[in-house]
């Protein structure tokens, strides 16, 4: 159940920073950012990793590799919004192909959520910083506030159906491990290329390094 609910919420609650506080894509966007970057990072490293090795089902490396693959093919046309930056030109028409690229991922992403409470509090993080930024650049746009809605509505929805799908197939069970180690995969690239963007041109950021450590800290504990 939390598996369904807290997606929305999180995406809920980027689109609604945007709509009250109309904030810049700052500093303290990209810091939060960094933080979630660190914290998905770390409960895939610390948890999930570990587990989907642990089962040992077939070839495990081989789908974390595809996962890896599939991201970077999305990434080619959503020129890397899940990961925090939106190179769009202005839209007027609805951007349907960042839309489904868009989706794609978050429905992927949803998947292993409803078994693997940390990895969820994981992506429900990365997802906040990721719907402000897409929220803030659609609403800059010059798509109309009906369309804009409808986008945001229904990528929310995205990681929810991916959660509740796989609840209800148990003919999924079988490839429980497979369908983990290819999530690793695509989770793996968002995060690290977030981390890797974050300090982009290798300066120095107190703030950026302390946020990225608390982020480490904090899924650890979880
Ligand atoms: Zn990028
Ligand atoms: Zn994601």
């Amino acid at each position: 159940m939390l598996a369904i609910l807290l997606p929305i919420i999180a995406v809920g609650i980027g689109l609604s920073i945007v709509l009250i506080f109309k904030p810049v894509i700052n500093n303290s966007i990209k810091l939060l950012l960094s933080f979630s970057g660190a914290f998905l990072l770390s409960t895939i490293i610390f948890e999930f990793l570990p587990k989907v090795y642990d089962e040992a089902s077939h070839n495990v490396g081989v789908f974390i590799m595809a996962g890896l693959l599939m991201q970077i093919l999305l990434e080619f046309s959503s020129k890397g919004a899940e990961h925090g930056h939106v190179h769009h030109k202005d839209a007027e028409k609805f951007p349907l192909v960042l839309f489904i690229s868009l989706c794609t991922h978050a429905l992927i992403e949803g998947f292993p959520l409803e078994e693997n409470v940390s990895l969820l509090y994981g992506v429900v993080i990365h997802k906040i910083p990721i719907a402000i930024i897409i929220s803030a650049f659609l609403i800059n746009s010059k798509m109309s506030l009906s369309k804009i809605i409808l986008f945001i509505f229904i990528f929310s929805l995205m990681t929810p159906i991916g959660a509740f799908i796989k609840t209800q197939i148990t003919f999924l069970d079988t490839y429980n491990n497979h369908i983990n180690a290819f999530v690793v995969g695509v989770l793996l690239h968002v995060s690290t290329t977030i981390l890797f963007e974050s300090s982009k041109n290798h300066q120095f950021n107190a703030s950026k390094l302390g946020i990225i450590i608390l982020g480490i800290v904090i899924a650890y504990f979880i």
